[in-house]
């Protein structure tokens, strides 16, 4: 169905509702490069109500992207613990320093540059360009693939390359070019607000006029994404090692290398197993994977158990306790494994579900 309404017709409505109805959130209040940057890592894949901590938190600890650029990667993973797709997390740090070393601490303006950075892609790059710089590029996220789609009633798969192609001409077509961050950021709130993903509020939104799709009452069966991938399912189960002695007990902590999930953060060791283990199998893998842990060592669990989606991933994760006199431990067994003082564990980034059973607060039973 062709376009209802012209893009001027469009963009006036939507500034003019953005004006009264949209949220007042910090990185609004601002036109800092950094800030908004800093906001726009951090809220994909995040809501707004979660990110807002961690922005104010980066922000507080680095005020600028000079005190981020010379950070230690630990400590960014760290306070970016609980935020999950910790690569994130990694690239803020690499883009940081890229900034500083590269561009003298300020963000490009230049669209190419600023896609060149670590973790910064189209959507990206269009919201800091035009959200700081009040340059004309077109923003498209989730939100805006909705209310495109619906507005127009295009039944492209939002997912696939031609339809990525024929959202983002779109979406050019459609920008205010005189207040390019202003539109892109109505346009956002109207899907986050009112061009919901379920039971969009048609009646409260400023372009029902222009809507294809509620004239031709589709709007419901958009947007279309192609058919979900497969979902791998990994079964994970990590031992909390308790290395008794009298001065303190310790334990073993590992860190993850690249190449897969929760790259650089801390785990406790581990078995992971192509479907469900046994208890007979688990006992002897750790055996194998830990083998100075002696016949005597004793084995507890499952202590805690969960499941972790991840994109394209499933992880059945369980928690066991293997407990063990230190004596059997030394530093030069053959080992990967770290070994620290119960109580230093709050001083590594883990994963969110290993956070979680800390928080449980069963391993210490
Ligand atoms: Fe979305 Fe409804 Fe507005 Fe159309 S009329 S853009 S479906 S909220």
């Amino acid at each position: 169905m062709p376009c209802i309404c012209s893009p001027s017709e469009i963009q006036k409505s939507l500034s003019r509702w953005f004006k009264l109805n949209g949220r007042q959130l910090p990185w609004r209040e601002t036109n800092d490069p950094y800030a908004i940057w800093l906001s726009e890592v951090i809220l994909q894949q995040t809501r707004v109500d979660q990110g807002m901590s961690y922005y104010l938190r980066f922000l507080d600890r680095y005020p600028d992207i000079f005190a981020l650029a010379a950070a230690d990667e630990e400590e960014v993973l760290h306070l970016w613990q609980g935020l999950g797709y910790y690569s994130r997390g990694r690239n803020l740090l690499k883009t940081a320093r890229r900034v500083v070393e590269q561009f003298d601490g300020c963000m490009p303006r230049d669209y190419k540059q600023i896609c060149s950075l670590p973790g910064i892609g189209a959507y990206t790059a269009s919201a800091i360009l035009s959200f700081a710089y009040n340059l004309p590029h077109a923003c498209v996220d989730g939100n805006i693939y909705r209310v495109l789609s619906r507005l127009g009633a295009i039944d492209l798969p939002i997912d696939s390359t031609e339809g990525k192609k024929i959202f983002q001409e779109e979406a050019n077509a459609l920008l205010d070019k005189e207040n390019p961050g202003l539109h892109n950021q109505a346009i956002m709130e109207l899907g986050a607000l009112v061009c919901t993903p379920r039971m969009p509020r048609c009646t409260e939104c400023p372009v029902i006029s222009c809507c294809a799709a509620y004239k031709l009452g589709i709007h419901a069966e958009l947007p279309v994404k192609r058919a979900k991938p497969e979902v791998k399912h990994r079964y994970l189960t990590f031992f909390f090692v308790r290395l008794l002695s009298s001065d303190g007990n310790c334990t073993l902590i590992h860190k993850r290398p690249g190449g897969d999930v929760w790259q650089g953060l801390y785990e406790l060791p581990l078995v992971e197993t192509e479907q469900a283990a046994s208890e007979d199998e688990l006992y002897r893998r750790v055996r194998e994977l830990l083998p100075f842990a002696g016949n005597d060592a004793l084995l507890t669990g499952p202590l805690f158990s969960l499941k972790h989606a991840l994109t394209h991933q499933q992880l059945h994760i369980l928690f066991y306790s293997l407990e063990l006199s230190a004596d059997q431990y030394t530093d030069d067994a053959e080992t990967a494994f770290k070994k620290i003082r119960i109580e230093e564990l709050d001083q590594y980034p883990f994963p969110k579900p290993i956070n979680l059973f800390f928080e449980s607060d069963l391993y210490f039973l």
